[in-house]
């Protein structure tokens, strides 16, 4: 049959047998190296556009392998999400990324920077009943205030509509650290959600920056989701911003929070710390 033929392509295509592999050896090999310091944290900062403060800090994982070198998230995240292995590591980037944003607030080289440490929280993440209680320990261990938190959470993390994980979403509310919604824009649900959820912060997705310039009407259209965004009375940060022209349109349109190569790649622990001591504003 038709179908059974598309499936004997797949096996003998050489690309997709490595892909599986490098799958499979991912499985069996992730949950050790979250146990053994072999994943990493780099930082990118979060910028207010009229002044180049600093405002936040995403954490983002990566994956040192003793072999293979740096691994990107993309290539594991998906794994670690199908296989179980999320609340673990989401515990692992959870209490390394509050150590580091206590250690920068207790240096005085680092320590005039008041800024946010954000992590990506997956659906896996929500629905864990003990999830609320690593965030609280988290901070109280670190010594930080719950609003020094931001959670990210994508639409579709969100927006599973059960009851546990609007529990979740309350209680995390409740306790005072902030809740963001990831890549805005590119989920399928209705914006009415925005006016619903306990969430404080809107990241729009990069690709709507990524066509800033393709035609005139962006701009517009960019400025009506900024608008939407204020109206709910939240917070909008843009993500993808690589150009000073990217930067200055979405300041033209009133936007004030933004991420992006343009501001900082990601770096490491030790590189961000430098930045710090180095300048006032990005
Ligand atoms: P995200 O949360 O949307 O993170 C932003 C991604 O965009 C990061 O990729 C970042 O390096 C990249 N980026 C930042 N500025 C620019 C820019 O100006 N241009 C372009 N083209 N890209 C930019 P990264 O680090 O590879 O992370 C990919 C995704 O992996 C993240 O997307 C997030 O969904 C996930 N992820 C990363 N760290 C964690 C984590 O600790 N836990 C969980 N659950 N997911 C994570
Ligand atoms: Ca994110
Ligand atoms: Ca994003
Ligand atoms: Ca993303």
């Amino acid at each position: 049959s038709k179908a059974e033929g598309r499936n004997k392509v797949r096996t003998f295509d050489p690309a997709t047998l490595l892909a599986r592999q490098l799958e499979r050896q991912i499985v069996s090999e992730l949950g050790h190296a979250i146990g053994s310091d072999q994943l990493v944290l780099f930082y990118q900062p979060i910028v207010e556009l009229a002044t180049g403060r600093l405002q936040g800090s995403e954490a983002l994982v990566r994956w040192n392998h003793p072999e293979r070198g740096l691994i990107m998230p993309d290539k594991f995240i998906p794994v670690a999400e199908a296989t179980g292995l999320i609340p673990e590591l989401g515990r692992w980037v959870l209490r390394n990324s509050v150590a580091q944003l206590a250690a920068w607030r207790r240096d005085p080289a680092t320590a005039h920077h008041d800024f946010s440490m954000r992590i990506n929280v997956s659906a896996p993440d929500l629905q864990s009943l003990e999830f609320v209680d690593d965030v609280r320990e988290a901070l109280s261990t670190a010594g930080l205030p719950p609003e020094s938190l931001v959670l990210e959470l994508t639409e579709s993390a969100i927006i599973q509509n059960n009851e546990l994980d609007r529990y979740t979403l309350m209680s995390l509310h409740r306790l005072g650290v902030g809740l963001e919604i990831d890549d805005f824009g590119t989920g399928y649900s209705s914006i009415g959600y925005l006016r619903k959820l306990p969430v404080d912060h809107v990241k729009v997705d990069r690709e709507f920056v990524r066509d800033l310039g393709k035609d005139d009407t962006q701009l517009q259209f960019l400025a009506a989701i900024q608008n939407v965004i204020r109206s709910c009375g939240l917070d909008g940060i843009w993500e993808g911003i690589e150009t000073v022209e990217q930067a200055e349109a979405l300041r033209s349109i009133g936007c004030t929070s933004g991420q992006g190569y343009y501001f900082g790649r990601p770096v490491s622990g030790t590189e961000f710390t430098a930045q710090l001591k180095r300048q006032e504003t990005w």
